[in-house]
């Protein structure tokens, strides 16, 4: 049985939460995209931690977490991290990482600084964790996948090749110093030696596991808003966010996934450049921000503050339809306790029309949110564990939005750990 968790909007909607919770009957947990631009947070008996690479399962010692195919492996973010858990007393997780996974190679990151740098005001608000260089890299066939590192002659001729051509960039575009083929081979080989007893053919695991009615989880970074395709182009990031996407980036067959848990946060809050039709903005946006997540919402891997906005059902129905929903994890919905009044988003308004359909980009720009108001609910509701036991006026707010969205909230999370979870 296989699982999805992805997310909806524009990333942050609490996935990290939703898949350590799931973890706890799962058997994997499958990264199958994205890098350590974006980061999970997650609170457990352990503590609280920020996972920008290991899955969220690496907290269980029944599951093995895995890194797939479709991954943005930095590898040596990747050893810091497992250090970083088991320094907490989190015992030594199960790892494994697909051969065919490709490597965030140290130029990547120092490509992403410097084309930012160049692009100025224009620039996209990357993250500088070297992801977009890193995929661009992949589909222009000269991305580096975990199983060449054992190859020491091709190894050697293919750095000496990268470093040609990223040399002229270095020296003709962006004036930095130049890549040294020595050196970057020698960084491979510490490489090889961090990574190889994890190496496995990952796809052919995950099939022996399907054969033995394992439970697979798919976690997925971001949310559909951010997806290259679909997402808010060019404001996205450079790989899928979709679910559909698991199946590649694990190795698995698209017919095997047959849950996805869609997280959607009560409120929106993106990070970057790009539209946001919902968005708000002064101090009303700054206690929506204070109260917002656990501690704030700030990223998890930059400590930027976030954008924020009220509920977006047009964006999130959009977002739901495209992950192929079966079940919704509506999260983070007590924070919402201190309105008096909830504004959401029902429509956009664009060039004097209202759509509840999301447009293209070129469209999205022009649209200006149509509101409705909801009465609050005003008071705490962390701890709750029974959905009749929410105020009605929550339970309306819910309703009102899976009546918009048109996919069943099957999951309400009403604080950060584990167990602050309603399910109805
Ligand atoms: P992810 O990348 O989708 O996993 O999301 P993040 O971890 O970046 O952001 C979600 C934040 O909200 C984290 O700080 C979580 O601990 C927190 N969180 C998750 N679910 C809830 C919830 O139901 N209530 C509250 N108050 N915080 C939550």
């Amino acid at each position: 049985m296989v699982k999805a968790v992805v997310g909806a909007n524009w990333g942050d909607e609490g996935k990290g939460k939703i898949t350590d919770m799931l973890a706890k009957d799962a058997d994997i947990i499958v990264r199958f995209q994205g890098g350590a631009n974006a980061g999970h947070t997650i609170v457990n008996n352990y503590g609280k931690f920020a996972l920008h690479t290991l899955p969220s399962g690496v907290f269980y010692d029944h599951t093995t977490s895995i890194i797939g195919n479709g991954v943005a492996l930095n590898i040596p973010i990747l050893f810091e991290e497992i250090k970083s858990i088991t320094d907490k007393g989190v015992p030594t997780p199960k790892i494994l990482v697909s051969d065919r996974a490709q490597i965030v190679m140290p130029y990547h990151i120092l490509f992403d600084q410097y084309e930012e740098e160049r692009l100025g005001k224009a620039s996209f608000g990357s993250t500088k964790s070297g992801i977009a260089p890193f995929y661009s890299d992949k589909y222009a066939k000269i991305g580096y996948q975990v199983s060449e590192l054992f190859d020491d002659e091709l190894l050697k001729e293919k750095v000496k090749r990268t470093c040609e051509t990223k040399n002229v960039l270095l020296e003709h575009l962006y004036h930095k110093p130049l890549l040294d083929p020595d050196e970057l081979l020698e960084t491979l080989h510490s490489y090889r030696d961090m990574v190889s007893p994890y190496v496995c053919d990952v796809s052919a695991y995950l099939w022996e596991a399907l054969k033995e009615n394992k439970t697979i989880l798919l976690e997925g970074q971001l949310g559909t808003l951010k997806d290259p395709d679909h997402g808010i182009y060019p404001m996205v990031t450079s790989s899928s966010t979709l679910a559909s996407y698991g199946a590649i980036g694990a190795g698995l067959p698209a017919k095997s996934i047959e849950q996805v848990i869609t997280v959607c946060k009560a409120y929106s809050s993106a990070v970057g450049a790009g539209a946001f039709v919902s968005e708000i903005f002064g101090d009303e946006a700054d206690e929506l921000r204070r109260r917002g997540g656990d501690g704030g919402e700030f990223g998890a891997t930059t400590g930027r503050p976030r954008r924020m906005g009220w509920f977006d059902c047009v964006a999130s129905k959009y977002g739901c339809r495209l992950q192929g929903t079966t079940d919704v994890a509506f999260t983070v919905l007590d924070v919402l306790g201190y309105l008096d009044e909830i504004p959401v988003c029902v429509g956009y308004e664009i060039d004097g029309e209202v759509t509840t359909d999301f447009p293209v980009t070129s469209k999205l720009e022009k649209a200006k949110p149509v509101l409705k108001t909801l009465p609050g609910w005003k008071c705490d509701i962390r701890g709750i564990k029974k959905y009749e036991d929410l105020p009605e006026n929550c339970r309306n707010y819910i309703e009102f939005c899976e009546k918009e969205i048109g996919f069943p909230i099957t999951m309400v999370s009403n604080g950060p750990s584990r167990d602050d979870i309603i399910y109805r």
